[in-house]
């Protein structure tokens, strides 16, 4: 019998795959990121046997409960979460790609790690889309000199955007922005779009949905987004 999160994989690529095409859009240009945070290491299992290899993880410390003892060379990881400065050498260590950079602070801390370690994750830059005061991510008008910063003077290799938009309105509108910025300074990758709202993501031009609930079932507890 197949598992719920077979079944729920099976179902949202298929979504995937129907969306991008209305869109005019290529579904392999549209990749599937599992949030795992606070799954038990049996999902954790369930969803490595089902075939899936690209995990979002929102808290370092999290990250290497979930990750840290397994082989993880044929995965993909990325942390979707803020991350602060002291944890930026684990971070660096673990993941594949850091989609939250948002301030000037953290590049210079990145760029030490990366520096230490020897080993350069991708890098997106989370934007504060909707300007929302409590929301992690650099400010639109902040954006551009950031990037400029990131690449001239840190030499992060930036390759594309994240947001999280406002979580009461129609989320369309900033996805739209999003793409554009992105187009703006030719940023190829775009994280957008979650278990409620990926189909309008990729009508968007999202390169990456990360998906939680609606693979894994209910989470134990509420993030703190
Ligand atoms: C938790 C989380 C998700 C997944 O949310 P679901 O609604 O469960 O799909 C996506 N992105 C970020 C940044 C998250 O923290």
């Amino acid at each position: 019998m197949q598992s719920d999160f077979s079944q729920n994989r099976l179902e949202i690529l298929q979504k995937i795959a129907t969306t991008a095409k209305e869109a005019g859009r290529n579904p392999d240009d549209i990749t599937l990121v599992a949030v795992s945070k606070t799954q038990t290491p049996e999902k954790l299992d369930e969803a490595l046997s089902d075939g899936q290899k690209i995990f979002g993880e929102n808290r370092v410390q999290e990250a290497y409960s979930h990750w840290g003892e397994r082989d993880c060379s044929d995965l993909e990881l990325r942390l979707i979460g803020p991350l602060q400065t002291n944890k930026s050498d684990e971070a660096v260590k673990l993941f594949d790609v850091i989609e939250t950079l948002d301030r000037e602070h953290l590049c210079a801390s990145l760029q030490k790690s990366i520096q230490k370690i020897g080993k350069a994750p991708k890098i997106l830059m989370q934007i504060n889309i909707g300007n929302e005061e409590q929301k992690a991510g650099v400010a639109i008008n902040e954006f551009p000199r950031l990037l400029d910063l990131a690449r001239e003077h840190y030499r992060l290799e930036v390759t594309g955007l994240m947001c999280i938009p406002p979580a009461e309105l129609p989320p369309a509108p900033y996805f739209a922005l999003l793409q554009k910025l992105a187009k703006t300074h030719d940023l190829k990758t775009l994280s957008m779009g979650m278990s409620s709202d990926f189909e309008t993501a990729i009508k968007f031009g999202a390169t990456h949905v990360r998906v939680g609930t609606a693979l894994f079932g209910a989470r134990n507890y509420q993030s703190n987004l």
